[in-house]
């Protein structure tokens, strides 16, 4: 008998931790949530920017390149394409055609078979050449750092003059690709209204100090690739879910992803 009892005031005792618990966690997350509706824009500049800071102080570019031409190179190639993919391809383009009078000198069709694998290589392979050759003609051969200029080069959009000025020149400029523009946009870096990359860099670029700007690049791009990924950002690893609107939003998708998963009755059925 005493037995018995031991056991119905242990469970309950458990019973009880475990509602303690529930307890404290919806506490938390309700906290959570009231803290990331109460920030001020510039409390969530400054809570996002410090954590970047501590987490990736030294955040760069993932192409591979030895020059500013085969950075430029690179970047061009990279439009709708991975990194990874990109770097394998460079190496024996950049062995063929290191700089810009050896790539001017190249017809398209020999700059496409070092190239075949990336996205669009057609286009890319055309737009390479002509870029080579234009750089020889207009710039002895050398990139300019004059935005106007970047941008009159065959193939190279705001994007790609962006990088090239803040990677290959230090200067403060905002490049907004897929992923800078998915992650300020969840963070709630920039207002619904920036619909478009243009929007969105200028509201950056507003709000980040000068200081910071070609860094924070890097580190909105780096977080959308790897953690605030574009069909299932990984909120639950995610260093800035305290203070991130969205957080809330795809924590409760993924549970409802979960529940779905685990009531389709697959485990039920009758043999
Ligand atoms: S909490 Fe989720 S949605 Fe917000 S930045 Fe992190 S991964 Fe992205």
């Amino acid at each position: 008998m005493w037995g018995v009892g031991v056991f119905f005031i242990s469970f309950k005792l458990n019973e009880l931790t475990t509602d303690v618990a529930k307890i404290a966690n919806s506490f938390e997350s309700r906290n959570k949530k009231r803290k990331n509706i109460t920030m001020t824009k510039k409390q969530r500049y400054e809570a996002i920017l410090s954590y970047f800071r501590q987490e990736m102080p030294e955040a760069d570019t993932e192409l591979e390149f030895g020059s500013i031409f085969q950075l430029l190179v690179a970047v061009v190639l990279s439009a709708q394409c991975t990194d990874k993919r990109i770097n394998q391809v460079t190496p024996e383009l950049f062995r063929q055609y290191p700089d810009a009078k050896a790539m001017a000198q190249a017809e398209v069709d020999e700059v496409l078979e070092y190239i075949k694998s990336v996205s669009y290589p057609n286009s890319k392979a055309e737009h390479l050449v002509k870029m080579a050759r234009m750089l020889v003609e207009r710039h002895q051969g050398e990139v300019p750092e004059d935005m106007n200029q970047l941008l009159d080069l065959p193939g190279v959009g705001r994007k790609t003059a962006n990088v090239i000025q803040s990677v290959a020149f230090g200067k403060s400029t905002m490049a907004v690709d897929t992923h800078v523009f998915r992650v300020s946009h969840r963070l709630g870096l920039v207002s619904e209204k920036a619909d478009n990359p243009l929007k969105v860099e200028r509201e950056l670029v507003k709000n980040i100090p000068v200081e910071d700007i070609p860094r924070a690049h890097h580190w909105l791009l780096l977080h959308g690739r790897y953690i605030c990924t574009s069909r299932r950002p990984h909120c639950e690893r995610c260093g800035l879910n305290d203070v991130c609107p969205s957080a809330s939003h795809y924590r409760a998708a993924s549970h409802a992803a979960t529940l779905s998963s685990s009531d389709d009755g697959s485990g039920s059925q009758p043999a």
